[in-house]
């Protein structure tokens, strides 16, 4: 589980194949006189922690570290007023999709830094909304990067499976983590898999996301479907792209047998985002639509969904302390998100602040933005 390695000018180990820890060898060699090696790995204050795929900087989220798992976007809970809570515990990806909406992979451009959750403490706050929520409560692990990039993924599942009040366990995933070890590890916890398989041209794979293995996708697709999971497949139609895909997709979905209890496909259309990857135009709305209807009518299967067709209902939502507008001093405790970010901490949620100060300041920023509890700051 943790791996050595004799880097240049630093002790480099790796834990769960995904979190670096660095260490400076002359701080190291000191150390180690006196201390033992997990000892040195928790508490050397002169190491840098990284994302192992990512490359950047990896912040552990505990609940000592006092960063609170309300009002950011990319850790997590989210509460957008249904009974579907968003649940994303690791952020960075080991794709680097053309159309990413959040920019995700190594070639990210402007994500600076990554965020993990400790499993324990991301359990005890979510037992927290989950009965705020009340029963039937759907908990889907998203994010901004692969969920299955979470070392502690099976142990979460596990747990969260026992908390009262959680009906269903969703995932989406890229796939490209899968196997038969892992399904078999959460096929008695999670209920569905949402996989975004957007190519079944191996050639066209690589080209909308980097290094991919399509055949190797088609069978994770096949596992799932014979496990206790359920099935969506989930594209990315991105015009000009993988439009001739699309049909392809549906067939291979319906002749796997995806979405036993779930519908199963949930096309989704490329929309171009600020802090996105930009892969063309996308389709309006309409003429998405159509389009979708056609294929309903000519594949016989549902593709214009609702959220009724998920179980998704309207909930009371948790309410957020802050007012768009409103003038507000915080600590700055980590680096930001986004180049140019930081992540401040009042009033019991953590804050992305547009800000050139550095951590340990306290800033004076305007709230600009608090939908569904998502707080984003400006300094003033
Ligand atoms: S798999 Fe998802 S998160 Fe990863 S790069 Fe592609 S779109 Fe982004």
């Amino acid at each position: 589980m943790l791996k050595e390695i004799e880097g240049k000018d630093e002790k480099i180990f790796i834990l769960r194949n995904i979190i670096e820890i660095r260490i400076p060898k002359n701080v190291y060699a000191k150390l180690e006189k006196k201390y033992s090696k997990e000892y040195i790995i928790s508490y050397c204050n002169a190491k840098r922690v990284l994302n192992r795929i990512t490359g950047r900087e990896l912040v552990f989220v505990t609940r000592e570290s006092g960063i609170p798992l309300l009002g950011h976007s990319a850790f997590g809970i989210i509460d957008r007023g249904t009974n579907l809570l968003q649940v994303r515990c690791v952020t960075g990806c080991n794709l680097n999709c053309i159309f990413c909406s959040v920019d995700e992979g190594k070639k990210s451009r402007t994500r600076k830094t990554d965020y993990i959750v400790d499993p324990d403490y991301m359990i005890e706050e979510l037992e927290k909304v989950v009965e705020f929520k009340g029963e039937g409560v759907e908990v889907h692990l998203d994010g901004q990067g692969e969920p299955m990039l979470y070392p502690y993924f099976e142990y979460f599942v596990e747990k969260v499976s026992r908390i009262k009040g959680v009906g269903v366990i969703s995932v989406q995933s890229n796939g490209t983590l899968l196997n038969e070890e892992r399904i078999s590890e959460i096929e008695d916890y999670v209920t569905r898999v949402n996989l975004s398989l957007s190519s079944l041209d191996p050639e066209l794979a690589k080209k909308l996301h980097g290094p991919y293995n399509v055949s190797k996708v088609r069978e994770v697709a096949e596992m799932v479907v014979n496990s206790k999971m359920d099935l969506l497949i989930a594209p990315v139609w991105v015009p000009g792209y993988n439009d001739e895909e699309i049909p392809k997709i549906i067939e291979f979905a319906l002749e796997i047998g995806a979405g036993k209890k779930y519908p199963p496909l949930g096309i989704q259309k490329y929309i171009p985002y600020r802090f996105g990857r930009k892969a063309g135009k996308s389709m309006p709305f309409r003429e998405f639509y159509a389009r979708l209807a056609e294929y309903e009518k000519e594949y016989g299967v549902k593709l214009i969904l609702k959220p009724e067709d998920f179980g998704m209902e309207k909930r009371e939502k948790l309410s957020c302390p802050f007012r768009k507008g409103e003038v507000v001093r915080a600590k700055i405790v980590a680096e930001g998100r986004l180049v140019g970010e930081k992540l401040c901490v009042a009033r019991g949620r953590s804050v992305a602040v547009v800000t050139e100060k550095r951590v340990g300041e306290v800033v004076e920023f305007e709230v600009v933005r608090t939908k569904d509890g998502i707080v984003v700051g400006i300094e003033r």
